[in-house]
């Protein structure tokens, strides 16, 4: 199993993450960029193989000099590595993004010339429908492709492929997302352990009467006397704003819903009944009790979108994550 530890570790910082992946046993790693790379090679010292994923541009020397072993993406790549040294190559089964498609894969194989493959891979569209019958397709054409490298080691499945079953593991599977807690399926989510925590303290408590609004807009009112707490958390730190009247946060083991906007720097919610609602409290927007997974679905997105902007933007503020 390798770990995927691109766009800084899913926001959550690749040097970090990938310590604490390779204290766990990781000794495989895929990053996006050359630049990742060479800070996670800097962090790891000389062992485990490091994967850029965006293959070679102009940063060949640094390819080089951090022992990256770059994925050839098209046949552009495989000439500019020119058989340098080990290398991945990338083959499009259909999700037309990167890699080499079939029809290429003859002028491919006189490019790569001598280059060792140190992999051949291929990624999943759908994988996250675990029945989505394009996941056969991929399978199938991946198959057929992998019979013209007979000794390479071979790779398709990232979180969600790995979920769908042992025909889609082959070598080694790529998880990224699942390594931080999300299942990464449209259904059936798989409880997996937190791993990002995001909490912001509360800066006021006030007692609200039936009619009075809140926030931008006004776009709550109070139908009953209502307690409520202001929470130095917003869209800046990443929270984002599509949570409005949607998120929650857990203080005193119980979900306390957001009432009305998320803004830049400040959320209001329900305290209402919470002994524990008082300034400087702490209140968790992410993590045990407020599951990923469970946050992206509020906020209509992915939990991959969560965690790069959350984990991002947080770490420019003063919000403890
Ligand atoms: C991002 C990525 C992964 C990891 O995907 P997850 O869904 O986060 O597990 C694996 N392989 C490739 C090529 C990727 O781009």
């Amino acid at each position: 199993m390798a770990a995927v530890v691109k766009a800084d570790g899913y926001g959550l910082g690749a040097v970090g993450a990938s310590r604490a992946l390779a204290q766990a046993g990781a000794r495989v790693f895929f990053t996006a960029t050359t630049q990742e790379g060479a800070w996670v090679r800097r962090a790891l010292g000389e062992g485990p193989q490091i994967f850029v994923l965006n293959g070679p541009a102009d940063d060949l020397d640094v390819l080089q000099s951090a022992k990256l072993t770059p994925v050839l993406n098209s046949l552009a790549q495989i000439k500019l590595w020119d058989a340098r040294a080990p290398a991945a190559l990338h083959i499009d089964t259909g999700m037309n993004r990167l890699g080499i498609g079939p029809e290429e894969l003859p002028h491919a194989m006189s490019a790569l010339k001598d280059t060792s493959l140190a992999l051949v891979m291929s990624h999943l569209a759908c994988g996250s429908g675990l029945k989505h019958p394009f996941n056969a397709v991929q399978l199938r054409r991946f198959i057929d492709a992998s019979m013209l490298f007979p000794r390479a080691p071979l790779s398709l499945a990232a979180t969600a492929g790995a979920l769908i079953g042992a025909d889609y593991h082959f070598d080694l599977i790529r998880p990224g997302i699942g390594l931080y807690g999300s299942g990464a399926l449209d259904a059936d989510t798989p409880t997996l352990t937190a791993v990002a925590t995001i909490e912001a303290p509360i800066l006021q408590v006030r007692d609200a009467l039936p009619g009075e609004t809140f926030g931008y807009g006004a776009t709550f009112t109070a139908a009953e006397k209502m307690r409520t707490a202001t929470v130095a958390l917003g869209y800046a730190d990443g929270y984002l704003r599509s949570l409005s009247g949607r998120g929650y946060g857990v203080l005193g083991g119980a979900k306390r819903p957001i009432l009305g906007r998320v803004s830049m720097d400040l959320i209001i919610i329900d305290v209402t009944g919470c002994a524990e609602a008082q300034p400087g409290a702490m209140v968790e927007f992410l993590g045990p009790n407020a599951p990923l997974d469970d946050i992206a679905q509020l906020a209509g997105t992915a939990p991959y979108e969560i965690l790069t902007t959350f984990a991002g933007a947080v770490r420019k503020s003063g919000v403890r994550a």
